[in-house]
């Protein structure tokens, strides 16, 4: 049978993107890719990339604080000017979706800038009622907030919304205590908004390791955001032209300009016509794939957050790039989604991780951890008590190191590094046979000599040893 494409992807962010040009460029094949909104997705348009130059304008205060404690008596951040930076923003994002666009183009990939569904097997159908046949179809669609389904709902504000508000909120709620509510109340207070953030459970960051939480609890209560714990919205009501009244579950009630929900992320693959094609969907909505990204019916694959393995952008364009050179290249590639490192980019301390939670350790078995918490000499010396934290998790008996957790300034940039020995395997003592970068944050790293404690197995918590 004849097709009009051998591959068409349907969503041009970072897992399309990457699987449409590999496929196109190093393999020859015909492809074509549908997008209904701007080339780039998630991660270039709404997510990661304006929300890290967000954290970047949010450092202005910290930094001149910071500055007058290195003897700059007259530095000041001043206030912010939210239409110069939305300005230069969206003129950044213009260069990158022109980039991604661009590099599709140059691969010989077709662009369809609308919506499509898949009506059989090998076709699609696009909103402008365009059917296309296809050999294969990805599907690289992503997520979308999730809203926690209280009335009023549709006053709040999603991410999303966030990069292209016309002004900043005076006073704002955030809810929610994952990546993006920790993220983005961190912003808005750097940039100026009085911040209040409410999280229903006792620390943020759930599935972290708890200890790491309890420092980025404190952090967030340091930068001055008003953390309520144990605390959710159950309705929002329109109070006055601009602002919104939200009752919260304990049946207190306040007046906030701006609330936005960073509840979660959901699978998008509502009204893609997957049901009616029998493509089988897990509890959330995400595609169930094989191992090789392959969904139930042979000719679809899916990678990316519609799959809700693990939702990074990395970890998308590995799949998307695993998958054109498993179907087009005859080099079967599959993902491991195994010591996936990540970063919470709070601010002064990122958190980033790798590996396992002390908790999983201690579930697992015998470990030993160690763990270093200092106040690092530049912001000491510029008058911060804040302290940064690691922590490495040391099986008992393999010397194995299974997991490494860094609560410091740019500690993003050094869990990528730590990902590098910890996925060859290193144990404890190559890491101490690294020679110490002095004077540096990371060198704690190799020159941690005894453990703090013992978990999992009989001896925990008997060998409590300062290091
Ligand atoms: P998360 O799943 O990380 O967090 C969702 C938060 O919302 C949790 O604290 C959850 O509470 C809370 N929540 C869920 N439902 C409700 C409800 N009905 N009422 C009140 N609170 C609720 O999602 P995010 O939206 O923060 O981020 C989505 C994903 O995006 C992340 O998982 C991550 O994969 C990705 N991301 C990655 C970033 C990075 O790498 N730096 C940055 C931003 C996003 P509870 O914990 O109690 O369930």
């Amino acid at each position: 049978m004849n097709f009009d494409y051998d591959l068409f992807v349907i969503g041009g962010g970072s897992g399309g993107v990457r699987a449409a040009r590999i496929a196109a460029s190093e393999y020859g094949v015909h492809v074509g890719l549908a997008e209904e909104s701007r080339m780039g997705g998630t991660c270039v348009i709404r997510g990661c990339v304006p929300k890290k130059l967000m954290i970047f304008a949010s450092q202005a205060g910290a930094m001149a604080a910071e500055s007058r404690g290195y003897g700059w008596p007259e530095a000041q951040s001043g206030d912010f000017d939210w239409p110069h930076f939305h300005h230069k923003l969206e003129r950044e994002l213009d260069r990158l979706e022109g980039a991604y666009t661009g590099g599709l183009q140059g691969a010989g990939v077709d662009i369809h800038k609308q919506r499509a569904r898949i009506l059989d097997a090998h076709t699609v159908e696009l909103a402008d009622g365009q059917r296309i046949t296809a050999k294969h179809i990805l599907i690289a669609v992503g997520g979308r907030p999730q809203l926690p389904g209280i009335p009023g709902q549709e006053l709040g504000m999603i991410s999303d919304d966030l990069f292209t508000m016309e002004r900043l909120p005076g006073r704002v709620l955030v809810v929610g205590g994952g990546f993006i509510a920790c993220e983005f109340a961190t912003i808005l207070k750097g940039l100026g908004s009085d911040t209040v953030l409410a999280y229903r459970g006792d620390a943020v960051l759930r599935g972290f390791d708890d200890e790491m939480r309890r420092h980025v609890t404190e952090q967030l209560r340091m930068i001055g955001v008003d953390l309520r714990l144990g605390a959710a919205p159950e309705r929002l009501d329109r109070e006055g032209a601009s602002s919104v009244r939200v009752t919260f579950k304990d049946g207190s009630s306040e007046v906030f300009e701006a609330v936005m929900f960073a509840t979660g992320r959901a699978p998008y693959t509502q009204g893609l016509g997957l049901e009616e094609l029998g493509v089988k969907l897990g509890r959330k909505g995400e595609i169930v794939v094989d191992e090789w990204s392959q969904t139930s019916v042979p000719s679809i694959y899916a990678v990316g957050d519609v799959t809700d393995r693990v939702n990074l952008t990395p970890v998308a364009i590995r799949e998307g790039h695993s998958f054109a050179d498993t179907v087009f290249g005859a080099k079967p590639r599959k993902v491991d989604h195994s010591l996936v490192a990540s970063a919470v980019y709070t601010r002064p301390h990122e958190l980033a991780t790798v590996g396992l939670t002390e908790e999983q350790a201690a579930a697992r078995g015998p470990a030993d951890v160690y763990v270093a918490s200092f106040r690092p000499m530049r912001s000491l010396f510029g008058g911060s008590e804040v302290r940064a934290v690691m922590k490495l998790i040391v099986e008992t008996g393999t010397d194995k190191v299974l997991g490494c957790h860094i609560f410091g300034p740019e500690a993003g940039e050094m869990i990528q590094m730590v990902a590098i020995p910890m996925g060859m395997g290193a144990t404890k003592a190559d890491f101490d046979a690294a020679m110490a970068v002095h004077p540096t944050l990371a060198e704690e790293l190799v020159t941690m000599r005894k453990p703090t404690r013992r978990i999992g197995g009989d001896n925990a918590d008997k060998a409590v040893v300062s290091a």
